[in-house]
């Protein structure tokens, strides 16, 4: 049944998608380090981020208390290293297949329990209630990054059999589903 829902998440558009389990997940909690130096300038902006995400400690327990996980990435063609709307455009078609996942995960396996790690802050409203102080909109629906719950996104795709970088003048987006 999952071999079946791999196929489906390929013909999405994904480069590649398998299931592997959790434990073999390299979770770093060092990272929350560089989420507090604002790395990626979205600390402290979005309820989908550190520090309102919640604890690392808490978010760690939370996605090692699933057993198994099931990763999936989309790689875009770029025009060069410098190409910003390109760039964009990979993350539009990541959310695009994503959204597809998702919604095809929910109908062919409602009784499982998930939690949806994500590439990067959640995107869901133009602009996150968090900046005007406001509470989250749609808490139910908003997403949270992999490398907000401390997951080595390289040392994933490793254990997925995937490469982490796909080529010159490429862009690689990761997804999981964690799922019993
Ligand atoms: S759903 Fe909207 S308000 Fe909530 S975290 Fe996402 S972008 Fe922010």
């Amino acid at each position: 049944m999952m071999d079946n829902f791999v196929a489906k998440i390929i013909e999405f558009g994904a480069k590649a998608a398998s299931v592997i389990e959790v434990k073999d997940i390299t979770f770093r909690p060092e990272f929350r380090e560089a989420c507090k130096r604002n790395a990626c300038g979205k600390y402290n902006t979005n309820w989908g981020c550190p520090p309102a995400c919640g604890s690392i400690e808490d978010m760690m327990a939370q996605a090692q208390s699933y057993p198994y996980a099931l990763v999936y990435q989309t790689v875009s063609q770029l025009e060069d290293s410098f190409d910003y709307e390109g760039m964009q455009a990979g993350k539009a078609f990541y959310n695009q297949v994503t959204e597809q996942v998702l919604k095809a995960y929910a109908e062919d396996f409602p009784e499982k329990e998930t939690l949806f790690l994500n590439a990067g802050a959640c995107k869901l409203c133009s602009r996150c209630a968090k900046l005007d102080e406001q509470p989250c909109r749609f808490p139910d629906k908003r997403t949270i990054s992999m490398e907000a719950y401390g997951v080595d996104v390289s040392n994933l795709a490793k254990v997925a059999g995937m490469n982490y970088i796909n080529g010159q003048n490429t862009v690689t987006y990761f997804g999981a589903i964690l799922f019993r």
